[in-house]
């Protein structure tokens, strides 16, 4: 792991009271699950009160997520805010010269690192969390999709193009 690819809140847990603030940009390669056109632009906060580590970010990019009804393409801005607090054990550096307070987690995914957050793995649970679950393009649930037309999920298939040619072979009338 790259050391950029962490954000190192060690301070900030070490001195309840203190803020820590980062900016960054990733591109969040090698992704399976989203499908993003822009780099994301994040800013993290981090603040602790000696027993919670809080977090909070804001994310920004485009992603290209799919019509739930017709499956077109429909690229969509994310821009949101997450507010997370993260449990703190130990007693901070700045209390006990031979103290070392550290971020706890139980996570299926890590996103620390001894006290540094892993930028990706957080970001990526962010998008995830706030990505649209049921995208529509313009043309919404009412009303004649034209994406939807000839889809198998959409009833109103009448019309198509690309049907009534089926239909016209199947019966054997192509005039
Ligand atoms: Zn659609």
């Amino acid at each position: 792991m790259k050391k950029e690819d962490l954000l190192d809140l060690n301070e900030a847990v070490q001195n309840p009271g203190k803020k820590l603030s980062f900016s960054f940009t990733t591109a969040l390669t090698q992704e399976e699950d989203l499908d993003l056109v822009q780099p994301v632009v994040g800013s993290v906060d981090a603040v602790s009160t000696g027993n919670l580590l809080l977090v909070e970010t804001g994310l920004e990019t485009t992603a290209v997520v799919e019509c739930a009804r017709c499956g077109a393409p429909l690229e969509v801005k994310l821009h949101f805010k997450m507010n997370d607090e993260f449990e703190v054990e130990g007693v901070p550096s700045c209390y006990a010269s031979d103290g070392y307070a550290k971020v706890v987690t139980d996570e299926p995914v890590p996103l620390f690192k001894n006290n540094a957050l892993i930028r990706d793995n957080y970001v990526r649970q962010g998008l995830l969390l706030n990505i649209p679950v049921q995208p529509l393009c313009s043309f919404g649930w009412d009303g004649p999709c034209p994406n939807a037309a000839g889809t198998v999920d959409d009833k109103n298939t009448h019309g198509h193009p690309a049907l009534a040619d089926l239909g016209n072979l199947l019966t054997g009338d192509d005039s």
